[in-house]
């Protein structure tokens, strides 16, 4: 059978795509980089906002207009939307998130479903999406928290984590298929293991895979600023580890504590910020991006501008600023006092300049010298020759000329131009 798969949203939606492609191989069946050449599509639709939902249904309506013979719905907007997802054109089948690791198994009635692919080579790039160099290993799902803002919970259920075996197995499979490094997605990706028996921690998993694998490179997704184990500092000092990619994505959502307890958030202003210096004192040079929510109901001019200038003087490395937007099943759909859409936008514009301002002295600071480069692109640069660019492990995004695509190498660059693109630097031999 030919495959097509697509997908929108979170890198968790990425590394369910990732496990069903090396599933579907496995099987025997073949991947295909459009949906008129498919028998069979699915696609992993997103709800964190509006627009993802309608980038959802949108791609469903593309591979029907194509052709695809049959096409099966997955992901958080058809769980929380799945008569309309049913209703959409050429649609055979809508699979919750409840069923969704069982997806491949359950479309080819394989008993037992496999828990993670083999290791020989079945993680090739996905046709049709974007070539990547990293390979995305889904290790926990759900969430026990009740962020009042947070669709996610609600379409993805109670935190549930993945046997760290099945997560090497998976691990070694990508490294077969000659990954140069690792991400570790999860909703909630530091609540790893507090739901085994006894209960396991995310310290140990990143400890496991260091030691049992060769990964040249480890990173870890998005990671909720609070509840490290043992402690922040004894966490951070993972990082003496130079696999582990210095890059820490702590969202933090709002900069004012009476919005974060709007938003029932588990941190405070306070907590966050010695977080924050806690990871730069044990991990020299390390990338911390966050994300942040404006127009969150009831947020005043003072709120915000308390929380503006906490952002300011934390200077992250960049991140990424959403207006709010109520999902209905959440509770802060049902909070009074709701920001006009111009002032949640313009608020939104600020704090991605003041970011992008951040991000900028961050990278600037590294002027000068040579890191390694993860090369995740090439295109050809007339009349001869290519421009690679690719992602340091502290997420500083590099373009370099070479004579050849490089893709998928790790190389030193030494940094030497910055622009509105990223840094510009030259391969040292
Ligand atoms: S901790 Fe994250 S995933 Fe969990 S409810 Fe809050 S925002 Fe949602």
């Amino acid at each position: 059978m030919k495959v097509f798969l697509d997908s929108i949203g979170c890198r968790l939606n990425q590394a369910e795509i990732e496990s069903y492609a090396a599933q579907l191989r496995q099987a025997g069946h073949t991947l295909v980089a459009a949906p008129a050449e498919a028998d069979l599509t699915i696609v992993n639709t997103c709800a964190v906002t509006a627009a993802a939902a309608a980038d959802s249904r949108q791609k469903v309506r593309q591979a029907a207009r194509a052709g695809s013979a049959q096409i099966v719905v997955t992901g958080c907007w058809a769980t929380l939307q799945p008569e309309a997802a049913a209703a959409l054109p050429g649609v055979s089948g809508v699979t919750l998130n409840a069923r969704k690791d069982q997806l491949v198994s359950d479309l080819l009635q394989l008993v037992p479903p496999p828990d993670a692919p083999r290791a020989d080579g079945l993680r090739a790039p996905i046709p049709g999406l974007r070539a990547r160099t990293r390979a995305f290993i889904k290790v926990q799902d759900g969430c026990d928290n009740h962020c009042t803002f947070c669709i996610t919970t609600v379409a993805r259920g109670a935190g549930r984590s993945r046997p760290r075996d099945a997560i090497t197995r998976e691990v070694e499979a990508a490294l077969a298929s000659g990954a140069q490094e690792i991400v570790l997605t999860g909703v909630h990706l530091g609540a790893w293991g507090r739901d085994f028996d006894p209960p396991g921690h995310l310290y140990e998993l990143v400890t496991h895979l260091l030691t049992r694998t060769a990964a040249p490179r480890l990173r870890l997704s998005s990671l909720e600023p609070w509840g490290l184990w043992p402690s922040p500092a004894a966490f951070f000092a993972l990082w003496q580890e130079p696999r582990l990619c210095r890059h820490l994505h702590l969202p933090l959502q709002a900069g004012s504590a009476a919005v974060l307890r709007r938003m029932a958030r588990q941190t405070t202003p306070a907590r966050f910020a010695a977080l924050v210096a806690a990871a730069r004192n044990a991990i020299p040079g390390v990338a911390i991006t966050t994300d942040l929510i404006t127009g969150f109901p009831g947020e005043t001019e003072a709120e915000f501008q308390a929380g503006r200038e906490f952002v300011r003087q934390l200077e992250l490395a960049g991140g990424h600023v959403f207006t709010y937007s109520p999902h209905p099943g959440t509770a802060a759909a049902r909070l009074p006092a709701p920001v006009p859409a111009p002032v949640a936008k313009a608020r939104r514009l600020d704090l991605q300049a003041l970011l992008a301002a951040s991000g900028a002295r961050f990278a600037r600071g590294f002027l000068g010298q040579t890191l390694p480069v993860l090369w995740e692109a090439a295109a050809a640069r007339p009349p001869s020759g290519w421009t690679l660019s690719g992602w340091t492990d502290n997420y500083l995004r590099v373009q370099a000329a070479a004579s050849w695509p490089n893709w998928n190498q790790v190389q030193p660059v030494r940094l030497e131009q910055l622009t509105p693109a990223g840094l510009i630097g030259v391969i040292q031999a």
